[in-house]
C-alpha cells in the first residue's frame, strides 16, 4: 500500500495522476499507478468498449528492434545501436534493455495471455489470441483488442476512473510545473488538477500539419495505417510548456499496394516491403530513389519524402515475383492477388511502360543500369546495400509492376523523455509534473535510416516507468 499523501484540493476530479489516452502505454501507466496506491484517472477521447486506438489494432509481436525483446541486456543494446545507426539515445536504449522483460512479465501477471508463435526472436512474445493471417483490417476479440479489454477490467477493478469521450487539450502550469490539464467534454472545458500528467496519447501520425512540418510535403498522399487517434495532441501540449523534440522526421510503416489509399481490403495487409527491398523501385520519372537494402520501414519513410509519394512503383520479373514475392507475413505473393489486388504484367518493357503511364525510354535505361549495377559491370549511381536484402537482376519470363504508397503506421520521433519517462525541456532539464510513454516520445529510434525499435515494447516499458515514477516522486513528497 502506498504512503503517498491524498493530494487535496478539494475538487472530485482531481487525482494523483493524470493520464492522456487508453492505449497500452497509459493503462499501463494508470494500472501501475493504481497498484501502488495512487488515485488515477484516464482521460480517453475514444467512446465505447472498441474506442479506437493504434493498441487495438496492433500486430501484437513485442519485440525489440524486431528481434527477442528477453535478449540479455548487452545484446538488446548493440542490437539498437545496429538498428538505429547510432542515432538512438543510449540512456533510452539501457532503460529499455533493462526493463522489457519485467514489463512484459508484469503484463502477464496483469491476466493479458501471450504466446511464441514462430522460431525467430521477432515472434517470441505475441498476444495471445494472435492476429488472424487474413488480409485487410482484423482486430475483432483477438490480440490488441483483447489486451485492451483485459487491463481495462483489471484498471477499473482497481477503482481507476476511465473517462471516455473526453479530450485533453492543454496542460496548466504553475511556476514551470505541471499541475493538471484542460479538459473538453461535450463542448464543455474543465481544469483537473494533478500532481503528475502522463502523456501516452500515441503520436502524431494523423495530423496533417504535423505531417507535412516534420515528415512528407503531402501528407494526404499517405496511407493512414493506423487508428488514426494519434493527433498530435501530447506533442503540440508538450511543445507549448518548453517540451524538447526529437527524431520527428521518421515513422514506423510498411510499403503498401496503392489502391489501400481508397479500399480497406489492402491495408494493413498485405504489405509489399519483401518485394521493395529486392526488386527495382522507381518514381513516376522511372529513375530509384533510395536504398532498398535498407529496409522496408526506410524505403516507406523514403516514398513518403518524394514530391508525389503515390508516384512510386515496384518493378520486377517472375523470378522475384515467384522469390522474395511469396516472403515475410502475408506476402504480396499470393495475398494481394487474393485480396483482388492486380499485377500489372507484360512480355516487354514497352508494353509495360505503357500500361502504368511511364515513358518506354527511360523504363528500359533504368532497368538496364539496374542490371549492370546488380550484375556489377557498374556501381550504383543511388547508393545500395545489398545485405541482407540482395538486389535481384530483372529479367526472367514476364515483367511485372505493382504501384504503392507509403503505409503510415505511426511516428517514431516526438517528445523527448529520460530514462523514468520524464519529460525535458530545452536543456535536458524534467519539466516537474510531467511524464511521457508510448508512440508520443522520441529519442529512442533513429532517423538518418528510419531505424525501428518496436512499439509495443516502447509503450509497454515506458507505461510502466511512468507509473513508477509518479509513485516514487509523491512518497518522496509525502
Ligand atoms: C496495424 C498495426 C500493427 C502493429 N503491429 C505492431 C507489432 O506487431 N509490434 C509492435 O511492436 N508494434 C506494432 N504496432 C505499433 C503499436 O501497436 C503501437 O506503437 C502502440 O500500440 C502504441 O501504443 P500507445 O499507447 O502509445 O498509443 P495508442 O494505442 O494509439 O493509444 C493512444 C490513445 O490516446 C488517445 N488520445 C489521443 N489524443 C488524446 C487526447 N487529446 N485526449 C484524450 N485521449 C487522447 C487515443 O484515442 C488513443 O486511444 C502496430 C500498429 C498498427 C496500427
Amino acid at each position: 500500500m502506498s504512503n503517498v499523501a491524498p493530494f487535496n484540493s478539494g475538487a472530485s476530479d482531481d487525482c494523483d495522476v493524470l493520464v492522456v489516452g487508453a492505449g497500452l502505454a497509459g493503462l499501463t501507466a494508470g494500472i501501475r499507478a493504481a497498484e501502488l496506491g495512487l488515485r488515477v484517472r484516464i482521460i480517453e477521447r475514444g467512446e465505447g468498449d472498441h474506442y479506437l486506438c493504434n493498441s487495438r489494432y496492433t500486430g501484437g509481436l513485442f519485440h525489440i528492434g524486431m528481434d527477442n525483446l528477453a535478449s540479455p541486456p548487452d545484446e538488446i543494446r548493440s542490437r539498437l545501436q545496429r538498428v538505429t545507426n547510432g542515432e538512438g539515445r543510449p540512456e533510452l536504449a539501457d532503460a529499455l534493455a533493462e526493463n522489457a522483460i519485467r514489463a512484459v512479465t508484469w503484463l502477464k501477471a496483469h491476466g493479458v495471455s501471450m504466446i511464441r508463435v514462430g522460431p525467430d526472436g521477432l515472434r517470441q512474445h505475441s498476444l495471445a489470441p494472435p492476429g488472424v493471417r487474413r488480409t485487410g483490417l482484423n482486430w475483432r476479440w483477438r490480440s490488441g483488442d483483447v489486451m485492451l479489454r483485459t487491463l481495462g477490467a483489471n484498471y477499473r477493478g482497481r477503482g481507476g476512473i476511465l473517462q471516455q469521450g473526453t479530450e485533453v487539450s492543454e496542460l496548466l502550469m504553475e511556476s514551470g510545473r505541471c499541475v493538471g490539464a484542460s479538459v473538453r467534454q461535450n463542448g464543455v472545458t474543465r481544469a483537473i488538477r494533478a500532481q503528475y500528467v502522463v502523456l501516452s496519447d500515441g503520436g502524431f501520425q494523423a495530423n496533417a500539419d504535423l505531417l507535412r512540418r516534420f515528415v512528407s510535403g503531402a501528407p494526404e498522399r499517405l496511407l493512414m495505417r493506423n487508428a488514426e487517434t494519434g493527433r498530435g495532441d501530447g506533442l503540440r501540449m508538450a511543445e507549448a510548456v518548453g517540451a524538447k523534440i526529437v527524431g520527428t522526421s521518421s515513422f514506423y510503416g510498411h510499403v503498401q499496394y496503392r489502391a489501400a489509399m481508397t479500399d480497406g481490403r489492402f491495408w494493413p495487409y498485405p504489405v509489399v516491403d519483401s518485394l521493395a527491398v529486392s526488386a527495382l523501385l522507381i518514381d513516376g520519372a522511372s529513375q530509384r530513389f533510395c536504398d532498398e537494402g535498407l529496409g522496408g520501414v526506410h524505403i516507406t519513410n523514403c516514398i513518403a519524402r518524394l514530391p508525389d509519394p503515390l508516384s512510386a512503383v515496384i518493378i520486377m520479373d517472375d523470378a522475384i515475383w515467384n522469390g522474395p514475392g511469396k516472403d515475410w507475413l502475408l506476402p504480396a505473393n499470393p495475398y494481394l492477388i487474393r485480396a483482388g489486388g492486380e499485377l500489372i504484367t507484360a512480355s516487354d518493357l514497352n508494353s509495360l511502360a505503357a500500361k502504368i503511364g511511364h515513358d518506354p525510354g527511360a523504363l528500359n535505361v533504368s532497368v538496364a543500369r539496374w542490371n549492370d549495377q546488380v550484375a556489377g559491370r557498374k556501381p550504383f549511381d543511388v547508393p545500395r546495400t545489398v545485405a541482407p536484402y540482395k538486389p535481384w537482376a530483372i529479367g526472367q519470363g514476364k515483367f511485372h509492376a505493382i504501384p504503392v504508397c507509403a503505409g503510415v503506421t505511426y511516428t517514431m520521433g516526438g517528445i523527448l523523455t529520460d530514462t523514468a519517462a520524464r519529460v525535458l525541456d530545452a536543456n535536458e532539464r524534467p519539466i516537474q509534473g510531467l511524464l511521457a510513454a508510448g508512440a508520443t516520445t522520441g529519442g529512442l529510434e533513429g532517423f538518418s535510416r528510419d531505424g525501428y525499435s518496436g512499439g509495443l515494447s516502447k509503450a509497454l516499458t515506458f507505461g510502466l516507468i511512468a507509473g513508477e515514477t509518479a509513485y516514487s516522486a509523491l512518497r518522496k513528497a509525502a
